[in-house]
């Protein structure tokens, strides 16, 4: 039996709310959105209101089987059997739920926030404590004032220890979490710039972060940070580190690089101790330390703290999503197994509409803290629940429960070994493949033989971020103004149905595209969303009908065409958007040709105008503001006009990226959001953190070389070192998008933590770099944008070109991946 049942009028008092009960109900769930509602009928909906208002999605939740609600109003819900409990605010509630839930709980509970780590910090503490307590924790970073009540709701009685990650981004928010988690242990991580806009101070953020720790025993924090802060720590008693100052309780003195690991000496209570750390980048080695640091104040000894650093494994909270062999997409989250971080990887195959069949791979799940048969019960029924066509289990455990799984196709494998030996007989093959296991079964093996090698230059796609840049311009639009997301061009070269299906998924309105080919690709993909072809080619009209993409008509020649070919076809009220040239002469119709596109519109059976669009030339630019007002004029005297004679209304259109922001009285009924999407947009400062740039770019070293002064290096002996160094050859070149202009120290690429310029032209495939002075091997990752150490913005300013040009120059060739978290 489950801690965590409650029947709903319990729910209703602990939470305060109105309304009546119609029918008495058991709570399991809890759930803030409609898109993933596991269990519906016995779970409990949140309407929050967020980006959207949570009340739209009741109907829809109803529908799924929902039948409790917590609202802010209700009466005009009219669903029988459901019952609205009525609150004020229904994240107070959610809240409060969880506060209540967690202290029916003796636990001991930890409690962790820092600007960054937190999330490694928590799950290396549970590497390290799970031997010998029964922990719950926040499935991968679920710290929000959402994502901590829903991971606090996990507790039950089995667990004696609970690991929490708060994270905050703003002042006043850290007190709500600390009421839920009430964390008896704390622990700090780094402190840096993370989220720095939404505090007045450095100051301001560390007491607001301090917050989590007022009701907190001890403390775990570094020493350096006291230093400023002591007269504000809230806790009873600290447990510091150091790597500076000899006063912390535990002082690291020395840090060595040995093979791949990181070799630390420390005082800790007058004894020299050690500890090996098995990364060697200075983030994980603070972590570690921060682990190190926990694990003592914890009591325990640091032999033992030593013995199981050392085991560490790295944390990867991350979905990646790749190309699979035999045309499969391969999603993989082989590092860690639980059932949240299973439902959330589930919910992300079930966004994939690339293929109809839908796989998983999963291994036995330890640590879970529930029964073998409660336990497998409920993966099954996730399973089933998320409509999973072909279940593949691996481990004893699974394979015992198997009578569990009622899937059409499954089979069982004692470990993954013998799953691999009958990779053929499993026959991959157009479908989205889900690969997830606890780390001993080492499901990276089974990765690495479905997913398509890569080129050693890989595109990395942050999906996460891409949704936070749609956040960021929702919030700038006016109320009711749809969102085209431009997906020409391969997504700015950040890829097709990947990009599609999250933007699908989290409703944006209208995609673009260039060609009919690109509308019908992401047709065969799943996307179902209406999809303007920016150029469409009348020898393709047959495809653009048969996959419903809608024509823009730019042109009287263009115009006919399409009557006439829909005249052929008997094809009636096809849409169809309208461009206008308001002053880009690109292509449109000019506005002394508006009155001749109204006579040709008007009574014309064959097409329905669907929006009228123009486009701005420079509305990034302050320069031509006074252009851009003479557009705005030109494009609203136009769509007056054209209305007028159509007789009825269409969506109007004309702001790009640049425009959103800087001209928001011209957003109309929807706006084109092209490169912003993709985090880079000039009217938005690079301090803002809100907009990031979603891609990176790394490739790796072939091999690194001496050269002697006055050696030449590359083609036409363009390049020379001014005194004897070394240089290092990498796996990118003018074929994958790195353009020659970036030869002979023009370009950039980090390295180790540094930047180093190339050196003579850049070749086919490769080019090479100055490293002279670095500790540089084979094989090592080289960066050639990101968003934190070289943006595409400076790559563009280094050849004198625009952002969009170096994503766009990216070759197909290129694989990308894509993350999700
Ligand atoms: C590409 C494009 C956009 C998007 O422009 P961004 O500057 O990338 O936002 C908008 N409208 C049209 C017609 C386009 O071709």
């Amino acid at each position: 039996m489950l801690n965590n049942q409650y029947q709903i009028t319990e729910v209703k008092q602990i939470i305060n709310a109105g309304g009546n009960i119609v029918k008495e109900y058991i709570i399991c769930a809890l759930f803030t959105d409609s898109r993933r509602l596991n269990n519906a009928a016995e779970g409990l909906f949140f309407a929050l209101s967020g980006r959207r208002n949570g009340h739209e999605f009741v109907a829809g939740a109803y529908a799924a089987g929902v039948r409790n609600f917590v609202v802010e109003y209700g009466p005009e819900f009219n669903l029988p059997e459901a019952n609205f409990l009525i609150v004020a605010d229904p994240l107070a509630a959610l809240q409060a739920l969880a506060a209540y839930h967690r202290d029916r709980f003796n636990l001991q509970v930890i409690g962790i926030t820092g600007s960054n780590g937190k999330t490694i910090v928590k799950e290396w503490l549970y590497q390290l404590l799970a031997a010998d307590k029964n922990i719950v924790r926040n499935p991968k970073s679920y710290n929000s004032q959402i994502g901590v009540p829903l991971s606090v709701w996990q507790i039950n009685s089995r667990n004696d220890m609970g690991i929490f990650e708060a994270g905050i981004s703003t002042i006043n928010e850290m007190e709500k979490l600390e009421a839920i988690i009430k964390p008896q242990v704390g622990v700090l991580t780094h402190i840096g710039t993370a989220h720095d806009e939404g505090f007045a101070s450095k100051r301001e953020k560390v007491l607001e972060k301090f917050k989590l720790f007022k009701n907190s025993q001890k403390l775990i924090c570094n020493y350096d940070l006291l230093i400023d802060f002591r007269a504000d720590v809230p806790a009873k008693e600290t447990f510091t580190w150091s790597r500076k100052f000899s006063q912390a309780h535990l002082y690291v003195f020395s840090g060595t690089v040995i093979a791949k690991n990181y070799y630390l000496r420390a005082y800790y209570q007058k004894q020299e101790i050690e500890c090996l750390v098995p990364f060697t980048d200075e983030a994980s080695i603070e972590n570690a330390i921060v682990c190190w640091a926990t694990m003592l104040a914890l009591g325990y000894s640091a032999v033992e703290a030593d013995k199981r650093i050392e085991r560490l494994v790295p944390v990867s909270m991350r979905l990646e999503l790749k190309n699979g062999i035999n045309n499969c997409s391969v999603i993989d989250d082989s590092y860690n197994s639980d059932l949240q971080s299973l439902e959330i990887a589930l919910n992300f195959l079930g966004q994939q509409n690339q293929h109809q069949k839908k796989t998983l791979i999963l291994s036995d799940i330890y640590q879970s803290g529930l029964p073998q048969d409660v336990l497998y019960q409920q993966v099954a029924d996730l399973v089933t629940g998320k409509k999973v066509d072909k279940f593949i289990g691996v481990g004893d455990a699974l394979l015992s429960h198997r009578e569990y799984f009622n899937v059409a196709e499954h089979h069982f494998f004692n470990d993954t070994a013998a799953m691999l030996q009958h990779l053929k007989q499993l026959d991959f093959k157009d479908e989205t493949i889900l690969i997830k296991g606890s780390r001993s079964f080492e499901f990276e093996r089974i990765s690495r033989a479905l997913a398509q090698k890569a080129h050693e230059t890989i595109l990395e796609i942050n999906l996460n971020t891409l949704l936070s840049n749609l956040d960021f311009y929702k919030s700038k639009l006016k109320p009711g103004v749809k969102v085209m997301a431009m997906v020409k061009a391969f997504s700015y070269g950040s890829g097709t149905f990947e990009v599609a299906n999250m933007l699908q998924y989290n409703k944006v309105d209208y995609l673009a595209v260039a060609y009919i080919d690109e509308g019908a690709a992401l047709r065969q993909a799943g996307i179902n969303l209406p999809i303007m072809v920016l150029n469409p080619e009348a020898s393709a009209f047959d495809k653009l009908t048969e996959y419903k993409l809608e024509p823009v008509i730019y042109s009287f020649g263009l115009l006919d065409d399409f009557v006439n070919y829909a005249k052929g076809r008997n094809i009636s009220s096809y849409r169809v958007n309208i461009k206008i040239d308001t002053g880009m002469h690109r292509l449109g119709f000019e506005n002394h040709e508006i009155d001749t596109l109204c006579d040709m519109l008007e009574a014309n059976r064959f097409v329905r105008v669907q929006s009228v669009f123009s486009h701005l030339a420079a509305s990034e630019a302050s320069k031509h503001d006074e252009f851009t007002k003479t557009q705005i004029k030109r494009f609203e005297k136009a769509f007056t006009e054209i209305e007028r004679s159509l007789g009825y209304t269409v969506i109007k259109h004309l702001c790009n990226t640049a425009g959103i922001i800087r001209w928001p009285s011209a957003q109309y009924d929807m706006v084109r959001l092209g490169i912003g999407l993709y985090g880079i947009d000039s009217a938005v400062p690079a301090s803002n953190r809100a907009l990031q740039p979603i891609a990176s770019l790394k490739t790796s070293v072939a091999q690194v070389k001496k050269i002697k002064a006055g050696e030449t290096i590359s083609y036409s002996r363009s390049g020379k070192l001014a005194k004897d160094g070394k240089i290092a050859t990498v796996r990118i070149g003018y074929a994958d998008g790195y353009l020659r202009a970036f030869g002979n120290g023009v370009g950039k690429m980090l390295v180790k933590g540094t930047l180093v310029p190339t050196v003579g032209n850049i070749t086919m495939d490769m080019c090479m770099l100055d490293v002279s002075g670095l500790d540089v091997n084979e094989g090592d990752e080289v960066v050639i944008f990101d968003e934190q150490h070289q943006r595409i913005e400076e790559l563009a300013a280094q050849i004198g070109t625009i952002p969009y040009e170096i994503l766009t120059n990216v070759s197909q060739r290129v694989k990308r991946v894509y993350f999700y978290e």
